[in-house]
């Protein structure tokens, strides 16, 4: 079979059908430029893809694409890197796991303890505390990919992925948002790693333009440094808004916190063992159900039976463990914001009815005033923005099977990430989907592909990139 030359190459589309019976016989990754690429058609009229841009140039993958780079996406590759297969990590950041280093919190550390939280193949420094800090974890990030020979292709923002049935192949289109090139990415297999908290959710506040002072997402909070001496409405209750009211007492602002709906708070240990290390103990055992009543009980031990007074009533619908798998709603793991609410550091409110000018209406008619308002309303998967033509992922970006089978979808799809489990349930989904692409990717022998070096195209129409990738 002859490789087209270089005209062909510029009409990638039509290539495209002859593409399955080259691999895997013949796919590495190599770039072409092609400015003239039809957005949605080839020249001869065949319908392509609504989503797809016109792309500055192309590059096949041998190997999966990986879109995203943070832990999920960074495991992914390592464990296919283990198994012999070579893949392209694609972020829109200009660095690994960016909700780490840019989204988060100056104080952040692992709500888990360490051993819940490593990554396939490389366990946390010993010298590590049972807890790391957000630096020590993103430092171990660093080293985990370096030792992986992970190397993401950043400022690629994924704008569109979809499988090209014809040629049975998925195709990719990343945007670098500073220089406006569009790249599409081709290969055989499409392992989304975005992550659940890929966007802000930013709430619909009635009046929200009235309020005269800095409205913020928690995603831009370092520190509660600024806030020093101010009142900041904080609205949301999960770890995130807790940990933020537990931040600004620390620097002298003067925090309310919104609680509109129940919430499960839990100490983060019990007489020196993680409450989350008792849970998967106890699972061992007992149904989830009783497991959740068991947790409940000790929690009103240990944190006192005044929550509900203190106005964080529990759900009335769900125990802890249900709701984090059902609906992804952690239960906050108290680190001392419960001190600070007693002693009325912390004010808890009901939900916002109105903004104004000063501060906030509340759904039971009071009124809290604020200097700043700090939105811990959490972040929301925006796979269905660019995966188009599935439907293995629900309209909320997770897929519709559920755990243990979500990270499998239909020709070459995988999910790593989406399992509501944290750092342990995408450690496994990792190497779960590195296994089966593994073992499809190993099904050449290495003397057929050996024997495709004669199909090798010359040197300037394809610039090899192997060494780049992982
Ligand atoms: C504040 C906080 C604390 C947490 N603490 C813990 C903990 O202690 N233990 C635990 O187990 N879990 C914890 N989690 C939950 C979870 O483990 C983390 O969110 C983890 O970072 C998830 O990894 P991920 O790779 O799936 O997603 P992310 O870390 O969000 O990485 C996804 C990557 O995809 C990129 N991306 C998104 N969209 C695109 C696109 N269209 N194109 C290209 N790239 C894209 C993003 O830039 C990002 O780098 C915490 C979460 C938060 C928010």
């Amino acid at each position: 079979m002859n490789l087209p030359h270089r005209p062909y190459l510029r009409r990638p589309p039509l290539l495209l059908p002859q593409l399955p019976s080259l691999h895997p016989l013949f796919l590495f990754l190599f770039s072409v430029d092609h400015p003239l690429v039809p957005a949605t058609a080839s020249s001869d009229g065949v319908y392509i893809d609504t989503c797809m841009m016109a792309a500055s140039r192309t590059m096949w993958v041998n190997g999966p694409i990986i879109v995203g780079a943070g832990p999920a996406g960074i495991a992914a590759a390592a464990c296919l890197h283990t198994r012999g297969v070579p893949s392209v990590v694609l972020d829109r950041d200009d660095c690994l796991a960016s909700l780490w280093q840019r989204r988060t919190y100056d104080r952040l550390r692992l709500h888990l303890p360490k051993h819940f939280c490593q990554l396939p193949g490389m366990p946390f420094p010993d010298h590590y505390p049972e807890y790391p800090s957000k630096h020590q974890f993103v430092a171990y990030l660093e080293s985990y990919a370096a030792a992986f020979h992970v190397r993401p292709r950043f400022r690629q923002s994924v704008v569109c992925a979809r499988f090209d049935s014809a040629a049975g192949l998925w195709r990719v289109q990343a945007s670098d948002d500073d220089t406006g090139v569009v790249t599409e990415y081709i290969g055989r297999w499409l392992v989304v790693a975005t992550g659940e908290n890929a966007e802000r959710v930013i709430p619909d506040l009635d009046g929200a333009d009235a309020f005269k002072g800095p409205v913020s997402h928690v995603s831009e909070y370092k520190s509660g440094e600024p806030y020093r001496g101010k009142r900041v409405l904080v609205v949301g209750c999960g770890n995130s808004g807790m940990e933020v009211c537990l931040d600004l007492c620390d620097h002298g602002a003067r925090p309310s916190m919104v609680v509109r709906d129940g919430v499960h708070v839990l100490p983060r240990e019990m007489l020196g063992v993680a409450t989350f290390s008792v849970a998967v103990f106890l699972l061992r055992f007992l149904p989830l159900r009783l497991v959740d009543r068991l947790l409940v009980l000790l929690a009103g031990l240990f944190l006192g039976g005044d929550l509900a007074r203190l106005g964080l009533r529990r759900p009335s619908h769900g125990g802890p463990l249900e709701l984090k798998n059902s609906k992804g709603r952690t239960p906050v793991l108290d680190i001392g914001a419960l001190e600070k609410i007693r002693a009325g550091e912390i004010k808890i409110v009901p939900g916002v009815r109105r903004m104004e000018a000063g501060g906030a209406e509340l759904v039971d008619g009071r009124f809290v005033a604020a200097d700043a308002v700090i939105l811990a309303t959490g972040y929301h998967s925006n796979v269905p923005q660019w995966l188009k033509g599935s439907d293995f992922f629900s309209g909320e970006g997770y897929p519709k099977v559920e755990f243990p089978e979500g990270w499998k979808g239909e020709s070459g799809l995988y999910s790593v990430g989406f399992t509501r489990r944290g750092l342990a349930g995408l450690s496994l989904d990792a190497v779960r989907v590195a296994s089966d692409i593994a073992a499809e990717y190993h099904t050449t022998s290495p003397s057929t592909r050996s024997s495709s070096s004669s199909m090798v195209p010359q040197p300037t129409q394809l610039v090899p990139c192997s060494q780049a990738e992982t």
